[in-house]
């Protein structure tokens, strides 16, 4: 029997352990080199994270995850999770009194589901070590990679060298996926091996985080909701340049995120106590939920961090490297999109990797009669994985980009919106979009971001047909505003819808018979 490949995963973030799963369950002999310690560990604080942030789980995430083909593992995710139906904008009206409006994500009820990342985190590693061909390896740390004789240096942090340092190992492998995040070690030694465009962007907005308690202890006695506010939606407190938001988790708590440019950072570093009266005049309603002492404390305990934008290609060299995730395309998290991107890149690469598995497979079996040695053996096997892995990779990159590249901009775009105010005709257009996607449903017509979270459709396919859609809009709604028998034949439709559906599907069925 040919031996397994040896894959090798560096980070054990949601990506890598994802991408750990999908080659397990085929056959390779995996390990896992995570920097950190185990997580699962209670003594552990996240680095980079004060404790954990809460994510939204969308479409794309749960159907890579789906894809793992463990039900029991999918089943404990998703009774983890709190749906969010949609979000709800906070706000104080000019008589002084507090308001707050939901709007829905979507009009056939689907949710984005608020998810500690830890937790996510945990369960897919409680799932890889049930796996007797996995072996994770915590405290380790990639140093370095030679992608053409396949050997990577891993600093192993629990072993001391006499001199005092970590001991560095030498590893080798058939193939190395870097899943180590926005400053992936991996991208940096593939750099030397492969023509890699590269550019990187840290955006004047950073990020701390809070915390709105359970209601618990005040409400609870009676008999109350164990949440302070909506937990069915993702709150936000917009500012034209900064926002804050409240995300639910499974206890009754929100983890919050206030996003601020460094600027506005450094004044409230210089005088914390001001913090409260930021909060009241920017947020109104927070101090509400969270008392000034805890505003203060975790503004000043919290880290106060940046937020990155990378784009790169190709994310491969040869038959034995190729980077994932974060790594790959670390973006800005206003379309609540990284990680699910990331799990989807996981789906996408395993499926390449199937398809051209399969297909040197087909070609290249051995007729029975012509059995070899061990060795020969191996070393046959071991260039048709070589030659499949080489030919998934690469179309891997060269497809993948794109739709990274264009997640990668929405999210830019979304951050951009939300700061400026919106010209009249994109609130004009948008108001349209959603309209006809709410009464013209079986035209397909569907909202850009019901597209990006919503559904499994390439980002860049989700751009292209809402841009052709609203060039549709456009046109139409210039030819009613010039035409007033077209207005008519419209209000005539809108008002006769349900018979004008009925007629519509009645043709396609007769359509369809004949
Ligand atoms: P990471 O989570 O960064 O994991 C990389 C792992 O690699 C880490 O465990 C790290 O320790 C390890 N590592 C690093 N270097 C090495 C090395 N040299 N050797 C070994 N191991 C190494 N995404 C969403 O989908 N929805 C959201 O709502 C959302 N909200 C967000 C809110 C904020 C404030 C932020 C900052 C991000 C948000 N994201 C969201 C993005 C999401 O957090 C990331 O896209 C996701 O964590 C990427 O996962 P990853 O596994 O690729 O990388």
């Amino acid at each position: 029997m040919a031996r397994p490949q040896k894959m090798v995963i560096v980070g054990a973030g949601p990506v890598g352990s994802l991408a750990a799963l999908y080659a397990a369950q085929r056959g390779y002999q995996v390990e896992v080199y995570e920097l950190r310690p185990d997580l699962r560990d209670p003594r552990i604080v996240p680095l980079n994270f004060t404790k954990s942030i809460n994510l939204a789980l969308s479409e794309r995430g749960i159907n890579a995850i789906r894809h793992a083909g463990l039900p029991a593992m999918m089943q404990g995710i998703l009774g983890a999770c709190v749906p969010m139906r949609g979000r709800m904008i906070h706000g104080k009206k000019s008589s002084g009194a507090l308001y707050e409006v939901a709007q829905d994500y979507d009009l056939h009820g689907r949710c984005n589901l608020a998810m500690d990342r830890g937790a996510l985190n945990a369960r897919l590693l409680d799932a890889l070590e049930d796996l007797p061909n996995v072996e994770l390896f915590f405290n380790h740390k990639l140093t370095g990679a030679d992608f053409r004789k396949r050997k990577a240096w891993i600093e192993d942090r629990d072993r001391l060298s006499p001199s005092g340092r970590a001991r560095e190992i030498e590893i080798d492998f058939d193939i190395m996926i870097g899943a180590d995040g926005a400053h992936s070690a991996v991208r940096y030694h593939m750099m030397k091996f492969s023509r890699m465009d590269y550019q990187q962007e840290y955006i004047d907005t950073l990020w701390c985080e809070f915390r709105i308690e359970p209601a618990k202890a005040k409400a609870q006695a009676d008999g109350s909701d164990m949440w302070q506010i909506s937990p069915n939606h993702l709150h936000i407190w917009p500012g034209k340049d900064f926002m804050f938001i409240a995300i639910p988790s499974e206890d009754g708590s929100f983890t919050c995120t206030l996003f601020l440019p460094a600027g506005e950072f450094a004044v409230l570093e210089a005088d914390p106590s001001q913090v409260p009266t930021f909060f009241d005049v920017n947020f109104p309603g927070v101090r509400d939920h969270i008392a000034d002492a805890a505003l203060i404390e975790a503004f000043n305990t919290n880290p106060h961090l940046p937020l990155i934008s990378v784009k790169c290609k190709p994310y491969h060299f040869g038959s034995s490297g190729v980077i994932i995730g974060d790594a790959a395309h670390a973006m800005v998290p206003f379309y609540g999109q990284g990680m699910n991107t990331g799990m989807e890149d996981v789906r996408i690469l395993f499926d390449i990797l199937d398809k051209h598995r399969r297909q040197l497979a087909e070609t290249n079996n051995p007729a029975p009669e012509q059995e070899e040695e061990d060795d020969e053996e191996d070393s046959t096997a071991d260039a048709v994985a070589r030659q499949a892995h080489a030919q998934a990779l690469a179309e891997y990159s060269a497809t993948r980009w794109v739709d990274a590249y264009t997640i990668n901009d929405l999210a830019f775009q979304n951050y951009i919106e939300m700061r400026t105010s919106q010209s009249k005709l994109y609130r004009l257009r948008k108001s349209l979009e959603e309209f006809m996607s709410a009464h013209l449903p079986y035209f397909g017509w569907k909202t850009k971001y019901s597209l990006v979270v919503f559904s499994n459709e390439p980002y860049s396919e989700c751009v292209r047909r809402t841009e052709r859609q609203g060039r549709i809009l456009m046109r139409a709604f210039a030819g009613l505003v010039t035409s007033p028998i077209l207005a008519a034949g419209v209000y005539m439709a809108y008002s006769y819808r349900r018979p004008m559906r009925e007629l519509w599907y009645n043709a396609v069925a007769i359509w369809q018979m004949m």
